[in-house]
C-alpha cells in the first residue's frame, strides 16, 4: 500500500495528551481539514532542534500524513504566526484557553471549517493585539468582548445561532432597538409570554446591542465589557447546553 502524501496546512493546537514516553495525540484545528486527531512522534523528546512545536494561540504550519487508522501522523509542526504577547496577561490567556476549550467541545471532526479558524485566528489576533485597530475602539481590546463576538461567530458558524431578531421559541418578532431577555439555554431571545414559568435563565440584553449583535458580532469589541456582560452571560449558557448535549467537557 502506497503511503499518503504529507499535506501542508495551518492549524491551531486544541489538545495535547502525552502518549508513551516520548510521543504525544495532540488535536488540531486545521484551516482546511477541520478538527483531526494526530500522533506526534517525539514531540516531548528533549532536543533542541524539536520538527514539532505544540504550543496553542500560535498559528502553526503542519505538516500532516493521513493513515489508515483514526490518528494522522503529525509530521512537522512549526510556529507560522506567534502571538507571544498574549502569554504574557493572565485575563488574555484564560480567554484564549476558553475559547479553544468551545472550539473543541463544537467542533466535529473532520468536517471543514474555515470560518471557525478564521474567528479563532481573529479573536486571537485581538487578544494579543495584533489586529488592527478598529475605528471607535481604545487599545487594548476588552477581553470578555472579544471572547463574546466569537462565541456567537462559533454559535452561528456550527448552527448553534442565538435568534437575537425574535423569540426563539414562538417567532415572535423583536422590534429593532428594544431590550429583550436572551436564554443561551432557549437558543436566543424569550419573549414576556413565553419566559413565564420557563425554567431557564434569561439576562436582560439592551436593544442597541441586540441589534448590533444580530448584523456583526465583532461590533461588540466597542463596547466595554459592563455593557456586555448579559450577552456574554447567555453566549456562555448556550456554549455550555450544546457541549453537554454532545457529552463535551468545557472545564480544563
Ligand atoms: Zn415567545
Amino acid at each position: 500500500m502506497r503511503r499518503a502524501p504529507a499535506v501542508s496546512d495551518r492549524a491551531f493546537v486544541l489538545r495535547v495528551s502525552p502518549y508513551g514516553d516520548a510521543d504525544a495525540v495532540v488535536h488540531l484545528l486545521t484551516e482546511r481539514a477541520g478538527v483531526i486527531g494526530a500522533l506526534a512522534r517525539r514531540a516531548r523528546a528533549p532536543s533542541a532542534k524539536r520538527a514539532i512545536v505544540l504550543e496553542p494561540f500560535h498559528t502553526l504550519t503542519v505538516e500532516v500524513q493521513a493513515t489508515s487508522g483514526e490518528l494522522a501522523n503529525l509530521k512537522s509542526a512549526t510556529i507560522a504566526t506567534a502571538r507571544t504577547a498574549l502569554l504574557e496577561d493572565p485575563a488574555r490567556l484564560d480567554a484564549a484557553g476558553l475559547a479553544t476549550r468551545w472550539t473543541r467541545a463544537l467542533s466535529p471532526a473532520h468536517v471543514p471549517e474555515p470560518e471557525v479558524f478564521a474567528a479563532l485566528e481573529r479573536l486571537l489576533d485581538d487578544l494579543a493585539g495584533a489586529a488592527a485597530p478598529i475605528v471607535g475602539v481604545t487599545t487594548p481590546t476588552p477581553v470578555e468582548s472579544a471572547l463574546t463576538a466569537f462565541g456567537l461567530t462559533l454559535l452561528d458558524v456550527l448552527g448553534y445561532g442565538l435568534d437575537l431578531s425574535g423569540c426563539a421559541r414562538c417567532a415572535r418578532a423583536r422590534p429593532e432597538g428594544r431590550a429583550a431577555y436572551v436564554s443561551g439555554a432557549g437558543g436566543g431571545v424569550a419573549c414576556e409570554a413565553c419566559r413565564r414559568g420557563a425554567a431557564t435563565q434569561a439576562q436582560l440584553v439592551s436593544g442597541a446591542l441586540l441589534d448590533r449583535a444580530m448584523h456583526d458580532a465583532r461590533s461588540l469589541l466597542s463596547s466595554t465589557a459592563e455593557e456586555v456582560a448579559p450577552l456574554a452571560r447567555a453566549v456562555r449558557d448556550a456554549i455550555d447546553m450544546r457541549a453537554r448535549a454532545v457529552g463535551a467537557r468545557i472545564a480544563p
